[in-house]
């Protein structure tokens, strides 16, 4: 166990540093979690440090209920004030194993009008399976983000949401599958928003959509033994 939570903690310190190289963040703002296979533990980052310094022994552990366990590395340290709601997801969505959390100024612009992002290219079918949706306006502290988060996802073929007036939230099967979500998310979020200002940009045709979706999901990419990486 120990050494599944110490592969746990390197990959999620290192994840972070993919927020600041695709320009997702500024500041200590945003977060990155991954669950500890087998165990009912997560990973994330501490609160208000600065990017520079998240190592793999400050990445703080905790459990599904986002109590910090007692004595771990990092333990000093308050985690993100988004701990509640990764806890949430990870409780309620058994398959999720990373939680990723930006305010990327694009996909963050489509939150504060409160609308969903709609699928008219198809790097956006691929990845997302159709539009990527608006979830509640939530305050943070308590779970109702992670509860608005659960209620919009549950069913839906996109990895990403847009919380309404805040910023985005995205899923992974592990913490690298939410951070490619989050870094196309924003991607897609520009190049709707730029297509927006040259004039109308009509949605692909819902079975164009279908096919593009489970051409990637399912044969795009490099054979792996785990699977199909892309
Ligand atoms: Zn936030």
């Amino acid at each position: 166990m120990n050494e599944a939570v110490a592969g746990v903690r390197a990959n999620v310190a290192r994840l972070h540093g993919e927020l600041v190289r695709y320009g997702l963040i500024v500041w200590t703002a945003g977060n990155v979690s991954e669950r500890v296979p087998g165990a009912d533990l997560f990973v994330i980052k501490p609160s208000g440090v600065s990017y520079d310094e998240l190592t793999a022994d400050s990445m703080i552990l905790c459990d599904l209920d986002g109590n910090v366990v007692p004595g771990s590395e990092g333990s000093g340290r308050s985690p993100s004030s988004d701990t509640a709601a990764h806890a949430y997801v990870y409780r309620q969505l058994p398959e999720v194993g990373g939680v990723v959390h930006t305010h990327s100024t694009y996909a963050t612009a489509w939150a504060a009008r409160g609308e969903p992002i709609p699928c008219t290219i198809t790097a956006m079918a691929d990845e997302f399976g159709g539009e990527i949706p608006v979830g509640p306006f939530a305050i943070i502290g308590d779970d109702s983000i992670g509860r608005g988060i659960v209620a919009t996802l549950s069913g839906h073929r996109s990895r990403a949401v847009l919380m309404r007036g805040h910023g985005v939230f995205t899923i992974g099967k592990d913490a690298r599958d939410a951070v490619k979500a989050a870094v196309m998310a924003e991607d897609v979020a520009r190049t709707t928003h730029i297509a927006r200002q040259g004039g109308p940009a009509a949605p692909l045709p819902g079975g164009a959509v279908d096919a593009l979706f489970a051409r990637y999901q399912n044969v795009y990419g490099q054979r792996t033994e785990e699977g199909v990486a892309r």
